[in-house]
């Protein structure tokens, strides 16, 4: 029994140090930190949020207006409004299920520059043409940069013609591919700097983490809010988890060993 245990101890041992060389897995607060009073998805104060948590960062989601106004919702309509084919001026008094004005972006990266932990995981929802996601990437880069938000920013897209206009026009910012149909040595050539796939994605295909690696690319999961997978993929060695549960995952990531049951 004795001797069970100590053999126990030492692949826990080694374990947690095969984990630390990888380094821990960060977490990013999908929508921002919203399960919680006060707060409501994509909100400023859930953006607020996910900093004082201090996670890695908060994730979020952008679309044009018709009359190119960035604002900040996930779903494409709100309130029964298309989001993308309304002007600004037709949406800008709804609110979001906390009571807050639907945000513009610049009054959300307004309040990210004060804050001074999070970083911004900029999610750019697709738009009706090639040209028109080429253009609303060239708009939101713009924006972030004459905000002083270059360093803090990174770029996520489904959309292929706006990742590759992200990494023309923001040569130095990290922008990964959401959709999930690209192997990792095909997004590395075409100068992704990581991949962000659903986790059923990766479980389909296990040789991509290995793949991602050999290519330098990052890897973040979405949007994994059962812990047992929040745990493995810690394990897999992702660096980051988008997740709807940020402190839970959090713990998690720091101490994925110690939470392992009937080992
Ligand atoms: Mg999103």
């Amino acid at each position: 029994m004795k001797q069970k245990t100590s053999v126990l101890f030492l692949f826990c041992l080694l374990l947690a140090f095969s984990l630390q060389a990888q380094g821990q897995t960060q977490i990013i607060a999908h929508r921002g930190y919203w399960q919680t009073e006060g707060s409501a998805q994509n909100s400023i104060r859930a953006l607020e949020l996910a900093d004082e948590i201090r996670v890695y960062g908060s994730e979020f989601d952008v679309h044009l207006t018709a009359d190119n106004v960035a604002v900040i919702f996930h779903d494409d309509t709100i309130q029964g409004i298309a989001i993308q084919s309304a002007t600004y001026d037709e949406i800008k008094d709804l609110t979001l299920a906390n009571g807050e004005k639907l945000p513009t972006l610049q009054e959300y990266l307004e309040k990210g520059k004060t804050l001074t932990h999070t970083r911004l995981i900029f999610e750019l929802k697709p738009h009706q043409t090639p040209e028109r996601n080429q253009e609303a990437a060239r708009t939101v880069v713009e924006i972030v940069d004459r905000m002083g938000l270059k360093d803090r920013t990174e770029y996520i897209t489904f959309d292929m013609d706006a990742g590759k206009e992200f990494i023309r026009v923001a040569p130095e910012a990290a922008v990964a591919y959401l959709r999930g149909d690209v192997a990792p040595a095909e997004l590395k050539a075409l100068g992704y700097t990581g991949l962000d796939y659903h986790y059923n994605v990766m479980l389909e295909h296990p040789e991509w983490f290995e793949e991602a690696r050999e290519a330098g690319l990052t890897i973040n999961v979405w949007t994994v809010n059962d812990p047992e997978i929040i745990r493995q993929m810690v394990m897999s060695g992702v660096d980051y988890i988008t997740t709807d549960i940020p402190e839970e995952a959090a713990a998690i990531a720091a101490h994925p060993v110690t939470t392992i049951e009937n080992i």
